[in-house]
């Protein structure tokens, strides 16, 4: 796929950072990892700092705050502020399961743009959660998306592969951009499965974001035709499609999910 550069920045679908890896629900298959990583925080300085590199070179449509349970962020307004000041986007969200919403301050409301709220079978949000997360959109202008989640993909690829179809049939690769602790990422998985399977060497999918000529090597990570390192451990889009359900306990860490 050809990325287009307009004004001098590099035209893109979406950019994620995940605020924390953690999450206060255990989604089976779970696309970030998120019931086998340790609870981790990212600080706001970080984001500020990573935004702030990305924003004279890429235009992503909008930035995605998330995780993990980005409602779980002790200065989520912080991340906030960062994200709303750094200008990358036109659109800044917060993607969540919506339980922590009851506890937002209003600067949160004041500052969000979009509100996506995952809804899960097999975790469903209180009437009186959504009742309030619908007030307080509409009080503060939020657009709000609901967005039930029924099945989920499985992604985790166990045992590993070599086959580089499932890297180039991956729309993730186009869509779930992530900005991660100093580096840009095609895909939300790496540094995630980097954890999980106790290999840093898979942080070096991410590019960095600190050093010259990083709208070239942006260009070249979002252009690559070679499958990521993190691909032999994932199925990309083309796992099954299951249930949505809840591991009835933490899971110990490792690469399947199931
Ligand atoms: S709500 Fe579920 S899918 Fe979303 S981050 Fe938490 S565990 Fe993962
Ligand atoms: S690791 Fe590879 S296959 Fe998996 S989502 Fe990322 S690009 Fe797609």
């Amino acid at each position: 796929m050809a990325y287009e550069i307009h004004n001098g920045r590099i035209s893109t679908w979406s950019l994620e950072a995940h605020l924390v890896n953690h999450c206060n629900l255990r989604c089976v298959h779970c696309c970030t990892l998120s019931p086998r990583l340790a609870h981790s925080v990212l600080e706001p300085a970080v984001l500020d700092r990573d935004l702030r590199a990305l924003a004279p070179v890429l235009a992503p449509q909008v930035l995605k705050l998330t995780g993990g349970e980005p409602l779980l962020h002790p200065a989520i307004v912080a991340c906030l502020h960062a994200a709303r000041e750094s200008a990358l986007a036109p659109v800044v969200q917060v993607t969540t399961n919506g339980f922590l919403a009851p506890r937002m301050e209003p600067a949160f409301w004041r500052l969000v743009q979009r509100l996506s709220v995952s809804l899960y079978p097999s975790a469903p949000l209180p009437d009186a959660t959504l009742g309030l997360i619908l007030e307080r959109c509409e009080q503060n202008g939020v657009e709000l998306r609901l967005k039930p989640a029924p099945r989920f993909s499985v992604m985790d690829a166990d045992p590993p592969h070599d086959d580089p179809a499932v890297f180039e049939s991956c729309w993730l690769r186009h869509r779930c951009h992530m900005a991660w602790r100093g580096r840009f990422f095609l895909c939300t998985r790496p540094p995630h499965l980097a954890e999980t399977l106790g290999n840093p060497a898979l942080l070096e999918d991410g590019i960095p974001l600190h050093e010259p000529e990083l709208q070239q090597r942006l260009l070249d990570c979002l252009q690559r035709t070679a499958p990521l390192s993190g691909c032999r451990w994932c199925l990309g889009a083309t796992g099954e499609m299951q249930p949505h359900r809840q591991h009835e306990r933490a899971p110990a860490s490792g690469p399947v999910a199931g």
